[in-house]
């Protein structure tokens, strides 16, 4: 008796549903709706692999939190970061990805096909798993900050940095990344004031160099960020607060958050490796993770570049890793079934 019957919704469908409708088997599942799950869906719905897509939380992934996107190659005069997913939707959809909303609440690697639980409750199936579930940033968690989220408070430098040109901006934070975005932001802006909230950098003693050396970097030391100022226009200055708890303000026009992300990859601790952070390794120049058919894309797995482009390039690196490993797989199970064959 065949324990899988076809799907209804989808014609020549390789992926199927339980006869009691519990688990679904499906070819390729993508966790992840932003522009690395989008492009992995696309590829992968083009290479007849009939992806199965879990939106998430956050359909349409980070870009849907933010205006104009205007370093998205094939957008001349830019466009808006919900326009473009949804346009990344269609383009999925076009090929037939099944596109879903849902959470992963729930992975077993330890084997194939990998079981990814939906919601707490459905169970799904997958012979290749494409982990796209990005990285989230962190945030101060004053009230103020949300006010002005996208009218002048950021959390990526390189994104929104080039709308404060010639403007004075406020970087928070004192490691690496900061040091990274504050060094960014000095080479399109008048002024950059580093706040950080300790008399010494986190940062490696080259990057602490680097700061010291740029003459529009002004590090504020032991001073912590009470409330971001503004108008109906957005942000106009930052009032701090030193340690001896003495309060002044400054004016900026632009409030950057570097203090770090939080990768999307709890459900995978202990079966993936993963860097101190919880970024998921993948292996140099490609999207294999350590397990092997489980592939990670976008900003999950990339701590460093963070970006839209990047996150749809390493997308289509796990479609076609994928199918070349699902490929090798049904010839190596065809070769092993033949030779059973043989010899009865
Ligand atoms: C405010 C802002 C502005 C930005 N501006 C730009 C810009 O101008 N240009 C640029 O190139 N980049 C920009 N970026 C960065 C860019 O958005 C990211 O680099 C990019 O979105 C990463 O894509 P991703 O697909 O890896 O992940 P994300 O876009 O983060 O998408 C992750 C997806 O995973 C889903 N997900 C997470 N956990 C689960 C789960 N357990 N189950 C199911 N789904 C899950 C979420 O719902 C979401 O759909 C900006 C970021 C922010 C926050």
């Amino acid at each position: 008796m065949a324990l899988f019957k076809k799907m209804d919704n989808i014609e020549d469908d390789q992926n199927q549903v339980d006869v009691n409708g519990e688990v679904e088997h499906v070819k390729v599942l993508i966790v992840g709706s932003g522009p690395a799950g989008y492009t992995a869906a696309i590829y992968a719905a083009r290479a007849n692999l009939n992806p199965v897509m879990y939106e998430g939380m956050e359909p349409g992934g980070q870009l849907t939190t933010t205006t104009d996107v205007e370093n998205y190659p094939g957008y001349p005069e830019g466009i808006q970061g919900p326009k473009m997913m949804e346009e990344f939707k269609q383009q999925a959809e076009r090929f037939g990805t099944d596109v879903r909303f849902g959470m992963a609440t729930a992975a077993d690697l330890s084997q194939r096909p990998y079981t990814v639980t939906i919601d707490d409750k459905k169970k799904v199936q997958a012979d290749a798993l494409i982990i796209a579930t990005g990285a989230s940033a962190k945030y101060l968690g004053l009230e103020s900050e949300e006010k002005f989220r996208g009218m002048g408070v950021s959390a990526c430098a390189t994104c929104d940095g080039f709308f404060y040109k010639g403007q004075d901006v406020a970087v928070v934070g004192g490691g690496d990344s900061a040091a990274e975005e504050a060094l960014y932001l000095a080479g399109i802006c008048k002024k950059v004031y580093m706040i950080h909230r300790r008399d010494e950098l986190r940062a490696s003693k080259i990057m602490q160099e680097r700061v010291f050396r740029t003459d529009n970097i002004e590090v504020l030391w032991n001073s912590q960020t009470e409330e971001v100022l503004g108008d109906q226009d957005g942000v106009t200055g930052v009032r701090l607060k030193k340690r001896d708890g003495e309060e002044y303000e400054i004016s900026v026009s632009g409030f950057f958050l570097a203090i770090g992300h939080k990768p999307n990859s709890d459900i995978f601790k202990g079966q993936l490796d993963m860097d101190d952070t919880g970024y998921i390794n993948t292996e140099p120049g490609s999207t294999h993770t350590n397990v092997e058919g489980v592939f990670a894309c976008g900003d999950v797995q990339d701590s460093i570049y963070r970006q839209a482009v990047t996150a749809a390039g390493s997308g289509c690196q796990a479609a076609l890793d994928s199918e070349r490993y699902l490929s090798r797989k049904e010839f190596e199970e065809a070769k092993a079934a033949e030779k059973e064959q043989a010899e009865k």
